[in-house]
């Protein structure tokens, strides 16, 4: 049987976005021209050299009903939250953070020993029967997060999903996500599937190849695949399988994909549910000290710090 290989369908350039208490950041999901892509509700690439554009961080905040994905590439973030946990989500490391009925939680981006800091933060939504339930956290460091190298020289880090058979370290959420950070050298190939029905996309963030190759559309060079230039994401049409080369130059990128939950989505801020009155609960919880399970007796007061017209992550 012949894979159905996917097009590209758009492809969002990221708009410069001020988040948090001053942090600069590229947005590709949330936006005016990108809403969202069932079940993925925001995506946001922060990294600079200049600590100014990000040292203010994001203080105590909340969230409801989605789960957040920090994946850094460089520097660290500091984290703390309502449920007791606090660390640093260094290099490599990722979280992925369900927050479902309620979460307070602190994030403060700081810069690795070269000076530098960056990385991705993704927004899952979930299902009504889970917009409730008690938060979790997976941390995953660097050194648990499986590679594969293949013969051709790309190396895929397998954060979730699976991948030449090897299974990343996420495991367990709804979604059924995957999410592969894939080093293509020049020269290189690469094709994955991705199960048909499920919501794909790619973000280019070095480097530059073509994407969505092999789709003989008719009307135009799509068996070429469309050129994407870091940075860039490419939202990519159903099929089963998602091609990208690297021609001249390596192109670095994450292919991420998931299970559309096909429900109503009523947002405000950090707060994702289905309908409008469970967001007026969420703010009134807030208000009333009902938000969080507050496992951890430090977060008291913490609430009053985030106001809903302040920030959003
Ligand atoms: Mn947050």
């Amino acid at each position: 049987m012949s894979e159905q290989p996917r097009s590209v369908a758009r492809v969002i350039t990221p708009q410069p976005v001020m988040e948090g208490a001053g942090v600069r950041l590229k947005r590709s999901i949330a936006t005016p021209a990108l809403d969202y892509v069932d079940p993925f509700l925001l995506f946001d690439h922060f990294g600079s050299d200049d600590p100014d554009d990000y040292m203010a961080g994001f203080p105590w905040h909340p969230h409801r009903g989605i789960e957040t994905v920090t994946y850094m590439l460089e520097g660290e973030v500091d984290h703390r939250d309502s449920i007791g946990n606090a660390g640093a989500i260094g290099a490599g490391d990722v979280q992925w953070m369900t927050a479902g009925g309620g979460i307070m939680h602190e994030e403060m981006p700081r810069r690795g020993a070269d000076g530098r800091m960056g990385g991705f933060q993704l927004w899952v939504n979930l299902p009504a029967e889970l917009k409730l339930s008690h938060p979790r956290y997976q941390d995953v460091s660097a050194a648990q997060i499986p590679v594969v190298q293949r013969n051709d020289g790309t190396v895929i880090r397998v954060v979730a999903g699976e991948v030449d058979g090897v299974g990343g370290a996420v495991t367990e959420i709804y979604a059924e996500p995957e999410y592969l950070d894939v080093s293509l050298p020049a020269g290189a190939h690469f094709a994955q599937p991705v199960p048909s029905g499920h919501s794909a996309l790619a973000y280019a963030f070095e480097g530059e190849g073509r994407f969505g190759v092999g789709c003989d559309l008719g009307y135009r060079g799509d068996l070429d695949g469309v050129q994407l230039a870091a940075p860039q994401m490419a939202v990519f049409g159903d099929g089963d399988e998602v091609r990208v080369e690297a021609d001249s130059a390596p192109v670095r990128f994450l292919l991420v994909s998931g299970k559309p939950l096909g429900e109503p989505i009523a947002r405000y801020g950090p707060f994702v549910m289905n309908t409008r009155e469970e967001l007026q609960i969420a703010l009134r919880d807030l208000q009333n000290d009902t938000f969080v399970w507050r496992d951890d007796p430090e977060w008291a007061g913490k609430r009053r710090t985030w106001s809903p017209d302040t920030w959003e992550r």
